[in-house]
């Protein structure tokens, strides 16, 4: 959604694919990029039925233009899934199943939650990770003002704040105190400010997670 992870996607699906096919091979790529100001208008008014219709109307577009695989580059507006799902005939790679199998493998139980507001308060994605046997946490407040205020502030906008990411390895520490086990980085651009080597337990960062899980999705026989 914003552009600053959207980059990311694209150049780690392509870096998969190099890695998978060889040679001079890339991904084969149909793109919606949007605006991401009307995207955050549409989600700071809660209207989420207007931004699903968007997507889902986009979606089909990409399917008409030869797409046969989909994927949502942002955890939040995963809140839309079902409206894309429904209007699409070709699959859709849910990050929440992506980032979850991830997560499961690993041997993690009980996995900490970072993203935007919507996706650390909202169902559709904690839901989503606990019917894999998953248990959920995410911060107390203030600590989930901080997590969102940075995502919206300052990453999206390609600030990335030394200062920030110690206030996040903070966040994640009182996580791990409250039980988390691992951690997931539910919000693309979490990824540009956080890294594993910061965080002492397992880190699910879900850009990277996602777009491996497109590539494999994408060249299974
Ligand atoms: N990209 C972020 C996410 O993964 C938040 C901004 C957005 O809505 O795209 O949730």
């Amino acid at each position: 959604m914003s552009w600053e992870s959207s980059i990311e996607y694209e150049r780690m699906i392509n870096e998969g694919v190099r890695a998978r096919l060889g040679g001079t091979h890339s991904a084969d790529l149909v793109i919606r990029s949007y605006d991401f100001a009307a995207i955050e208008a549409l989600q700071a008014a809660d209207r989420w039925d207007d931004a699903g219709a968007l997507l889902a109307a986009d979606a089909r577009r990409l399917q008409d233009a030869g797409a046969e695989l989909i994927v949502l580059c942002t955890n939040t507006m995963h809140v839309c899934a079902p409206a894309i799902e429904a209007a699409i005939d070709v699959p859709f790679l849910h990050l929440a199943d992506a980032t979850a199998r991830a997560v499961v493998d690993a041997g993690v139980r009980t996995v900490a939650l970072l993203g935007t507001r919507y996706t650390m308060e909202h169902d559709f994605y904690r839901g989503r990770l606990a019917a894999h046997g998953l248990d959920v946490v995410v911060p107390d407040e203030p600590d989930r003002t901080t997590v969102h205020d940075v995502i919206y502030d300052e990453l999206v906008r390609g600030i990335v704040r030394d200062g920030s990411r110690d206030r996040y390895l903070e966040v994640i520490e009182r996580l791990i105190s409250n039980g988390a086990e691992g951690v997931i980085a539910g919000c693309t651009e979490i990824e540009l400010l956080v890294g594993g080597d910061d965080v002492r337990v397992p880190w699910f960062p879900t850009t990277r997670l996602h777009a491996a899980a497109a590539v494999e999705a994408a060249l299974a026989p």
